[in-house]
């Protein structure tokens, strides 16, 4: 693999610190060198980038992914999806996360048992293109739970994207059942969700089965993650050790206080933007504004604000991402994100931006490696056009990252000037 030096870049390292004028010498995969100032670094035996003033930062990670969702305007439209054309269509949009910047996804549920899994050992095994990647289990539930979409007179579990179970014993052997699979994270729904009929503060699952879940789970040293939109079922992540909390809404000052004490265990992402664009953008699809369905969506976006806001001040790690993959929330705009961070959380620029890439690497368990532009660190690494402190809308403009590196390989290499580019032996 060749080397290579960037020069002339603004640095913006993911530490939090200013950013500033620099190099970076990747060597195989591994972020080598960094020097302060130009012409810091030998330029030999490199491939020598300059960025003409960029600004390098590390590459982003999504807290909350699914690839299998299809930008349809339901869960039946995902579900329906043939498993030949899923496949492909999560090899297409685990490419587009790669192209936007997203050089690491945390999977947060297949619609079929074995998707997520199969993607990223394409992805590792070089087959596909795509972020480093997580997978997930399917999504486990209770029946009567967010998931269970069988109907009385069609009881078949194959339209529903939930993994069905009933009591400890069943919880038991499918989750093995997924870690035979091979996935990396157990995923459970807690709570409900209102677009599936089941309120958000409801919490079907017994604490029998979510022990027996995450013991089975820890067993084979994997994570568990949770669907928990509820103050009970946020509560029941903390009392259960369930490493990734999603959404948490409706945390209260007691969940709160549980989660502060043990803040280093835990990462929330709340996946805003399925609240945001549910509640307000979602018309052309048959959810109007002041509907009831929407008004339950502005209600639990308020919540969501309040409750972010207080876990920021809390200093528990809050995450960029979620959801995305519905027609109202297209795969691909994830970094608007980073946006609503700094204009709806009160996160500054850096820390919206550190919520996607410093802890973006501990979300995916690699954060003495990855999430941060520091030596020795893995090459994951975004050359952008422009300064994203001052304006972080432009992380979600493809045209504006110039280069994205994976693991010390380019997806996307630079454009640069020929003269510009040169290689010395
Ligand atoms: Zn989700």
């Amino acid at each position: 693999m060749a080397n290579v030096l960037f020069t002339n870049v603004r640095l913006l390292d993911g530490s939090g610190g200013p950013a500033y004028a620099g190099e970076v010498l990747v060597q195989g995969n591994r972020i080598a060198r960094l020097a302060r100032g130009n012409r810091a670094l030998p330029p030999t035996g490199v491939t020598v980038v300059d960025g003409a003033g960029a600004t390098l930062m590390p590459g982003m990670v999504e807290a909350h992914t699914h690839f299998s969702w299809n930008d349809q305007p339901g869960l039946g439209e995902i579900q329906r999806m043939p498993t030949e054309e899923h496949i492909l269509w999560c090899a297409h949009i685990a490419r587009r996360y790669l192209d936007m910047g997203w050089t690491s996804c945390i999977g947060a549920a297949p619609a079929t048992p074995r998707l997520d899994v199969v993607i990223r050992n394409a992805i590792d095994s070089g087959l596909i293109a795509g972020p480093r990647y997580l997978a997930a289990s399917q999504e486990i539930t209770v029946p009567g739970g967010l998931g269970d979409e069988t109907l009385p007179h069609l009881p078949f579990p194959e339209f529903s994207f939930g993994a069905i179970v009933n009591g400890p014993e069943e919880m038991r052997r499918t989750v093995r059942m997924f870690l035979k699979y091979g996935v990396d994270t157990i995923k459970l729904n807690l709570s409900g969700e209102y677009i599936a009929g089941i309120p958000a503060e409801l919490t079907p699952m017994s604490d029998g089965e979510i022990a027996m879940a995450v013991t089975e789970a820890h067993r084979r040293g994997k994570r568990v993650a949770a669907h928990a939109r509820s103050a009970e079922s946020v509560k029941q992540c903390v009392r259960h050790g369930i490493e990734i909390i999603f959404h948490a809404s409706f945390a209260d000052e007691e969940a709160l206080d549980m989660l502060e004490a043990v803040k280093d265990k835990h990462f929330v992402a709340p996946g805003i933007a399925w609240l945001i664009n549910t509640a307000r953008y979602a018309e052309q699809w048959g959810i109007k504004p002041g509907s009831p369905l929407s008004l339950e969506y502005e209600r639990e976006l308020e919540m969501c604000i309040d409750t972010m806001k207080k876990m920021h001040r809390r200093g528990i790690r809050v995450c960029i991402g979620g959801d995305y993959g519905f027609a109202w929330t297209p795969q691909g705009t994830n970094a608007k994100d980073i946006q609503t961070f700094v204009e709806m959380l009160g996160f500054s620029p850096m820390e919206a931006i550190q919520a996607g890439t410093k802890y973006g690497g501990q979300i995916m368990g690699m954060g003495d490696e990855l999430g941060l532009i520091k030596e020795g660190y893995l090459a994951d690494i975004l050359l952008i056009d422009g300064d994203p402190i001052s304006d972080v809308r432009i992380l979600q403009d493809k045209n504006r990252i110039l280069a994205i590196m994976k693991d010390g390989k380019f997806h996307k290499a630079p454009r640069m000037n020929e003269a510009r580019r040169r290689l010395t032996a």
